[in-house]
């Protein structure tokens, strides 16, 4: 090769990585499916890229969800601190994340966004006769008997119980916990590096599948992905408006066009940057400078929900689910979605809140009901439009629930909470005064 090609070549390739992953991935998923479609049959050939790629998602799931989930619990190590307010914030971010990947179960099932795609079944699957185990079975089963078996073998959700169960343990143990919790944060953050370093693969492993998938179904299978994208977007509308608006108004007597008007700032910066943890800032100026919401609450209460909260992540992982076993023509009993709901609802808990973190623990609930993994890079490649969405409804649950709570605590300033914003901006500089004056006095 001559020197000018390979510095072309280099600059090329510095030039794609530098740019964002997602749009990688996107590129990815473009390329796999031209290459697919104009290749046809031919295209099959790229398989095995996407096969190593799933292989080596596959080799995450268990110590990244095992190891997050212990954080994800030791980090409420305040919340048992806080007492009523942790108890109570613990409980409602549980239960709408419950609600809320249930109405993703319900618009996947009405949309059926996978219905018709009829992809093969990848090999050792097919012969797997599903039978439908008893409620009882199903239920004793949840807990291990030997939680190294569990782990050894995937079994998702008896890992998830076992890990949470150690995370109380060990937060209730108190300074003698501390240890094993350093050691279980160190193995977390060296999972999300490896996590982070296996991302970074995704737009080649996109790539393989696609060009597989396209290679044999030409461009049909373009209708279904947009359909996935409708479904979660009508799911997320349905939740914010519909489910919050209701919460709001029954529960807190709150007119929620104040609630929404207030915290606008934070889901603009919710969705374009895809992270309710990068939208912690803003959620926090939205909470106490529009909703007048007092700094005691909110500054427990948002932090909390963002490690612990993932309304808008379950909502996608039940559509997505549903996709997947549409698209690979499997039938779901109802014991398959009680265990989509328990499993996303927990793992919302290990779910970071930063750009594409859905997506890996997706991988979680799809192995858990024993869907194939391959439906993950099929959805790789509209992530990130489905995760800005999914995002706006994270952040939301969060101030849904500070709101709630500072109401129901008596903290919530009512003329703060009705004024519109340039009052809501008078309010709160008049606070930061008053705040100022009484810590000189002091
Ligand atoms: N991006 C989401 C968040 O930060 C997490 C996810 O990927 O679902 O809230």
């Amino acid at each position: 090769m001559s020197k000018q090609t390979s510095s072309a070549l280099g600059r090329v390739w510095s030039y794609w990585m530098s740019v964002p992953l997602w749009l990688q991935i996107l590129v990815g998923m473009i390329l796999g499916i031209t290459v697919g479609v104009v290749f046809g049959e031919q295209a099959t050939v790229l398989k095995p890229i996407g096969t190593l790629f799933v292989n080596i998602i596959k080799m995450l799931i268990v110590p990244l969800v095992f190891c997050s989930l212990i954080v994800g619990v030791t980090s409420m190590e305040d919340t048992a601190k806080m007492g009523r307010i942790g108890f109570k914030s613990f409980a409602f971010y549980l239960c709408t994340t419950a609600i809320a990947i249930s109405i993703g179960l319900v618009v996947g099932y009405v949309i059926q966004p996978g219905a018709g795609l009829n992809l093969p079944l990848p090999s050792g699957m097919s012969d797997v006769v599903k039978e439908v185990p008893s409620v009882m079975q199903t239920l004793l089963d949840i807990v291990p008997t030997n939680p190294i078996a569990a782990l050894a073998n995937g079994q998702i959700l008896q890992v998830i119980v076992f890990a949470v169960a150690l995370g109380i343990a060990l937060v209730l143990i108190g300074d003698h916990g501390k240890p094993a919790i350093k050691v279980f944060e160190s193995l977390a953050e060296a999972m999300y590096k490896l996590t982070d370093m296996v991302m970074k693969l995704a737009p080649y492993g996109v790539f393989g599948l696609m060009a597989w998938v396209a290679g044999e179904y030409g461009i049909d299978m373009l209708l279904p992905l947009l359909k996935v994208i409708v479904a979660v977007y009508i799911g997320c509308i349905i939740h914010v408006l519909g489910f919050y608006s209701i919460v709001l108004s029954v529960f807190s007597k709150l007119n929620p066009l104040h609630f929404f008007k207030g915290i606008s700032n934070a889901i603009a910066v919710a969705f374009t940057t895809s992270s309710s943890a990068g939208t912690l800032p803003a959620s926090m100026k939205c909470a106490s400078e529009y909703l007048g919401v007092n700094k005691k609450i909110s500054s427990f209460v948002l932090p909390l929900g963002t490690t612990i909260n993932m309304d808008g992540t379950a909502l996608y992982q039940g559509v997505t689910a549903l996709f997947v076993a549409q698209a690979f023509g499997i039938d779901l009993t109802w014991v398959d979605y009680l265990t989509i709901i328990l499993t996303a609802t927990l793992a919302s808990i290990g779910t970071a809140g930063v750009p594409g973190a859905g997506l890996v623990m997706l991988t979680l609930v799809l192995s858990t009901v024993g869907l194939p993994l391959e439906g993950v890079a099929l959805i790789a490649g509209i992530d990130r439009i489905l995760d800005m969405a999914r995002t706006v409804v994270n952040v939301s649950g969060d101030l849904v629930a500070t709101t709630v709570i500072a109401k129901s605590e008596d903290e919530l300033d009512m003329e703060h909470y009705n004024a519109d914003m340039v009052q809501s901006a008078v309010l709160a500089e008049q606070n930061i005064i008053l705040e100022n004056t009484a810590a000189k006095n002091r």
